[in-house]
């Protein structure tokens, strides 16, 4: 698995005995990962539901490592912010998501939001807001074209920090969104308190909306509850246009999924927004 296909997917490998070993090996591959190239954004297009334009791209990070293969970030993630990895690892998916968000705005597609994940170990560390401060200047992207996903177990890891960053970058003018929205780890706690912009639901609830009155309902009731909060609801794993004529139906905004395109390279991106329109 060396030159990172789309379809290589990494394995445990089979030399290695056990988890523990399969464990050091991606912490020292981890460590490396960044000085070598290893990592790549891609990029997932979001879509306006009502007029079915590109209204911007989650940025997801992949991991091809040389030695293991693709690596996915279910499996990598956990293991950068257990060692702390994910700081410097976190700072260079921000900057390259606004590089790349910058790109795209210079091309002519002004309105583009590029969403980045943030995780719990980002949130801690009170320097964040002036970070991304920094890295917009630098860029020249303006403030409203990034969006910042957070989960609720992210905000609430550490919420008087987090609660403080997420003010400084709404005052700032970035967007915030809620992620994974109807899940276990999301709730209603954090969502009148925090600034947010956007609300994701889960996949986990598109996924049956078509055949369970009872997600059907739940999706309905956090499009109602937007409104009333003023926030736009993002609907994430569309795949089929079922679901999409349903979400629309309902007010969702936006949605994101396989029915209009699978995460890509900023380069693939280009192409799309050539064809789509941003
Ligand atoms: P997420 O933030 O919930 O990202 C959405 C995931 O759903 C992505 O998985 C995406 O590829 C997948 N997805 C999108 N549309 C569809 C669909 O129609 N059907 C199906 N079955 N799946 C779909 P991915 O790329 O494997 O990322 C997994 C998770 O890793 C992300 O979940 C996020 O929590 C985390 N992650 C990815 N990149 C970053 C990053 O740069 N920083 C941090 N902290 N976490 C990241
Ligand atoms: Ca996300
Ligand atoms: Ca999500
Ligand atoms: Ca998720």
């Amino acid at each position: 698995a060396k030159n990172g296909g789309r379809n290589q997917y990494y394995l445990f490998q089979p030399q290695l005995k056990t988890n523990a070993d399969n464990y050091m090996t991606l912490v020292s591959g981890l460590t490396t990962a960044l000085e070598k190239g290893e990592l790549q954004l891609h990029f997932q297009p979001q879509i306006d539901l009502p007029s079915e334009r590109v209204y911007g791209a989650e940025a997801l990070l992949r991991w091809t490592s040389q030695e293991l293969g693709a690596v996915p970030p279910g499996v990598f993630i956990p293991i950068a912010e257990a060692n702390g990895l994910i700081v410097p690892i976190g700072r260079w998916v921000l900057e390259e998501a606004i590089r790349q968000a910058k790109h795209w705005v210079d091309q002519g597609c002004e309105e583009f939001v590029v969403s980045v994940n943030l995780s719990a170990i980002q949130l801690r560390d009170a320097e964040l807001a002036g970070q991304v401060a920094g890295l917009l200047d630098r860029h020249g992207l303006p403030p409203r074209n990034l969006c910042l996903e957070i989960t609720e177990s992210t905000a609430i890891a550490d919420v008087e920090t987090s609660y403080q960053i997420c003010t400084a970058l709404g005052e700032m003018g970035v967007k915030l969104a809620i992620d994974d929205f109807g899940t276990g780890y999301s709730s209603l706690a954090v969502l009148g308190r925090f600034p947010f912009d956007f609300i994701k639901i889960d996949r986990s609830l598109v996924e049956e909306i078509v055949t369970n009155k009872k997600d059907l309902a739940v999706i309905r009731s956090v499009v109602a509850l937007a409104r009333d909060l003023g926030l736009q609801v993002v609907a994430e794993g569309v795949e089929t246009a079922a679901q999409h004529e349903m979400l629309r139906g309902l007010g969702c905004h936006e949605g994101q999924g396989y029915l209009y395109g699978r995460p890509m390279s900023g380069r693939d991106m280009d192409d799309y927004l050539k064809r789509k329109g941003g």
